[in-house]
């Protein structure tokens, strides 16, 4: 039995109960299954998979990837991750995860549709009895989700609907404003000083990385690098904030400098965002890495390996349960609005998102002081007792 995090380092610092750890540490429920379609006359055959890793504090919440790369354990571990997101933001869901292995370049828009469909069909008991909620992550888009609407009938048994049909006007780009919002505090306690002029370089610019680099431009800083698979566009005056809405990476490589993709990492810049896919840093790039700060935007962005390199160098890391909870932060406000047919504006969905991270991350900060540990472990440590807690009070697990 494995975990996606230091449960060892966590277990000693929290008094973890043993029961409490051996149910964190075996996932809840894993479902396989196989969605097979027709696209251009032949038969495509995927595999997919749902983990609900723990529901002690709420219904399995977590987004449905979908790429060539998925696998049980990847969606294993995101599934942890995100029992522990939610916990550290107190929102009251559990963890979960699903994942379908294609690659999204394989289908068109109507072959990806009947795999959504199948999709639904395969996991229609979790999705209507409330058990799982998926959202968006890396390979699907809000279009997926009123796809899944629209087969369930029930707009609170998804989020990251499109706000015409049930969805939260800013549920779009939650996840970026919340990665902003806590780059900011921590620019603030880590490199002492505000937002307002630090340099950003931000490694993948989908939907996480665009819009964070558009809120970090807003805020004032000065967005110098952004990356995609293909490349790096740099600028050492920093982007302005309308081309880094509209431009693709190539885009701006053409109006700016173009450098190596990876040319990003080494970079003389205050913040580094790492919001691409799992595993871009490890002990083979770490050392190159020259920002005092980095906010993992992306799950699981820096290997153990990794981590173990910045901190000799002295570098901070934001761990990404805290980072970019932004986006299930924003998931649950939309949950909450479909169940009660109120709507909310815009700006009042950046406010929660403010409010909610702004209240974990002081925990965590306090924590980082007050026992002297790093930021990762802190966030763990406060996570795995706050689900911990919720095993003693429903009876799960027994003090002993
Ligand atoms: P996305 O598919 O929209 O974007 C990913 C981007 O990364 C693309 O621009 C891609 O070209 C680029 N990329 C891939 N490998 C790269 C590499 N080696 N170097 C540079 N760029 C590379 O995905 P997304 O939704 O933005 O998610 C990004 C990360 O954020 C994932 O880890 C995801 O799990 C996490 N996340 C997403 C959300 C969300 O709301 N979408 C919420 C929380 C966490």
């Amino acid at each position: 039995m494995t975990s996606a995090i230091d449960l060892d380092k966590v277990a000693r610092l929290i008094e973890l109960p043993c029961d409490a750890r051996q149910l964190i540490e075996r996932p809840g429920q894993e479902i396989r299954s196989t969605l097979n379609i027709i696209h251009d006359g032949s038969l495509i055959c995927a595999d997919a998979y749902l983990v609900i890793h723990c529901s002690v504090r709420g219904p399995g919440k977590g987004g449905i990837r979908l790429s060539a790369d998925v696998d049980l354990a990847e969606t294993g571990r995101l599934a942890e991750l995100m029992t522990y997101k939610c916990a550290l933001s107190k929102i009251p869901f559990g963890g979960a995860k699903s994942g379908i292995r294609l690659a999204p370049e394989s289908l068109n828009s109507d072959s990806r549709t009947a795999m959504i469909k199948e999709y639904v069909h395969c996991f229609q008991p979790f999705l209507t009895a409330g058990i799982y909620i998926p959202a968006p992550d890396m390979g699907t888009d809000s279009s997926d989700m009123a796809t899944i609407y629209g087969c369930t009938h029930m707009p609170e048994c998804v989020t990251g609907k499109p706000p015409r049909v049930g969805g939260l006007p800013g549920r779009l780009e939650a996840t970026g404003y919340g990665v902003a919002a806590v780059t900011g505090m921590a620019a603030q306690d880590v490199l002492g000083r505000e937002i307002v002029g630090c340099s950003v370089a931000i490694q993948g610019f989908g939907n996480v990385g665009r819009w964070a680099a558009q809120f970090l431009a807003r805020r004032g800083a000065k967005v110098t690098a952004v990356s995609d698979i293909t490349g790096c566009a740099y600028s050492e005056t920093g982007f302005p904030a309308d081309e880094l809405m509209e431009a693709s990476v190539n885009d701006l490589s053409c109006l700016h400098e173009r450098l190596e993709r990876d040319d990003l990492l080494g970079l003389p810049v205050d913040i580094l965002i790492p919001a691409a896919s799992g595993q871009t840093l490890h002990a083979g790039n770490s050392s190159m890495v020259r920002a005092r700060l980095i906010v993992e935007a992306a799950n699981e962005p820096v290997t153990a390996d990794g981590d173990a390199v910045l901190a000799e160098n002295g570098r901070v890391v934001i761990p990404d349960i805290l980072a970019n909870a932004g986006g299930v932060v924003a998931s649950y406000a939309e949950w909450r609005q479909a169940k009660s047919g109120e709507v909310l504006e815009r700006e009042q969905t950046y406010k929660i998102i403010e409010d909610r991270l702004g209240r974990a991350y002081r925990a965590v900060s306090s924590a980082v002081r007050d026992i002297n540990v790093d930021w990762r472990i802190a966030a763990q440590a406060l996570a795995v007792n706050e689900v911990a807690q919720a095993m003693v009070e429903r009876k799960w697990v027994f003090l002993r």
